[in-house]
């Protein structure tokens, strides 16, 4: 089989892994976690860099550092992994789902539609006019690695006192051009930003995650609570419930072995997707997404986009075709706000995100694919 996303390990992996048991520190304590912090903020160009667990935990930890309470709304975009729309949820707080852009990332308009025709501002914050309660954040996940369209958005979320909290699970490495937003990297944007180092990632730690964010008392917050809120670790003095979501070390020094190669594998992946691009081209009815020209993209996934009636075939005739010769290829998310947990939340105007929905389908994006694979995938798209 032909996986999705793999990891491919071609650098100081086994030396620190090694390192790390040779020296006994395997767990929440250990240089690599420190190392692993600041080589992101060199690489991101956050001020600060919090370790945790998992991406997912940083979610959780970000969204209750932004202020989210219960009973407060957070604006999510229906088509994503639904790990941020869960980290709302673990805080009592309800999502509120929007459609998505022509890059798969939440709609920008449509969102300021929505904060223009649905929402006042009182006592200085924003509150849903339909519903009541506040709306205290949105999270703008940079979808695929494609950069979310946050140039007006962010600032109609500050004037709003809506804190944003990007979700960059899938684009580290992605950066805007230098005329958009500073050229700042994703997941710096927002007040505060979170990655992911799961295996499917760009880059992985086996499983991680970090919140970047250039406000000092953030910083603080989220190292506090991911660290069970030890007020005087030698008394297990705790002021405030906390959860165990440090990384350990031997996490860290598989992903500072990874970072090391972030460049690299953007540019296997950016070489992967135009060689995509180009092989598709050929193929009636077949398009490769584009991403937006506004930023320099980390290619994380390829998107294939299907004509179901010039192509011939829909995309789960496609999908079934491809899995038949062997080849692991997905449709994009089911829509979040169509699972069993949020089929009762506010919604606000999704159209575009269910026609890609059932017209797209993820390719093999590995960054060891090689080339004889990437032949076997083209091939199997041809023969439609
Ligand atoms: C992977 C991912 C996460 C969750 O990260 P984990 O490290 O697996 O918890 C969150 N959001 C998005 C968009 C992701 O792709």
């Amino acid at each position: 089989m032909i996986p999705l996303s793999v990891p491919c390990f071609r650098g100081n992996e086994w030396a620190y892994v090694r390192e790390c048991l040779d020296t006994g520190w395997v767990s929440s304590a250990g240089k690599y976690v420190e190392v692993f912090e600041r080589n992101i903020c060199a690489a991101t160009g956050a001020k600060y860099a919090i370790a945790c667990a998992s991406g997912t935990a940083a979610l959780h930890v970000a969204l209750r550092v932004a202020g989210v309470m219960p009973g407060d709304e957070v604006i999510v975009p229906t088509l994503t992994f639904i790990a941020p729309v869960n980290a709302v949820r673990y805080l009592q707080a309800e999502p509120v789902f929007m459609d998505c852009d022509d890059f798969y990332n939440m709609d920008a308009e449509k969102t300021l539609a929505f904060l223009a025709e649905e929402t006042e501002q009182r006592d200085g914050h924003a509150f849903h006019v339909k519903t009541g309660r506040r709306i205290a954040a949105a999270i703008p996940v940079h979808v695929f690695g494609n950069a979310a369209d946050l140039a007006a958005l962010s600032e109609a979320c500050r004037t709003r006192n809506i804190r944003i909290v990007e979700d960059a699970s899938e684009s580290l490495g992605t950066r805007y051009a230098p005329s958009m937003l500073g050229g700042r990297h994703t997941g710096t944007i927002g007040e505060i930003g979170c990655l992911s180092f799961n295996g499917n990632k760009i880059v992985t730690s086996g499983g991680g995650g970090m919140i970047l964010t250039d406000n000092p008392d953030y910083a603080d917050r989220a190292r506090y609570w991911t660290t069970q809120a030890k007020d005087d670790a030698i008394r297990y003095i705790h002021h405030d419930v906390g959860y165990n979501y440090r990384m350990t070390n031997m996490a860290a020094a598989l992903g500072v072995a990874q970072l090391e190669q972030l460049d690299a594998f953007c540019e296997i992946k950016k070489a992967r997707f135009e060689a995509y691009r180009d092989a598709v081209g050929e193929i009636e009815g077949l398009n490769l997404a584009e991403p937006p020209s506004y930023a320099h993209c980390n290619h994380w996934f390829h998107c294939l986009q299907i004509d179901a009636e010039r192509y011939g075939t829909d995309r789960d005739g496609l999908l079934d075709r491809l899995n038949n010769a062997g080849i692991q290829a997905r449709p994009v998310w089911h829509p979040n706000h169509w699972q069993r947990p949020y089929r009762n939340c506010r919604r606000w105007r999704i159209e575009r995100a269910l026609r890609l929905w059932e017209t797209t389908v993820n390719l093999p994006c590995s960054a060891g694919l090689s080339d004889r694979q990437f032949e076997q995938v083209t091939e199997a798209l041809k023969h439609g």
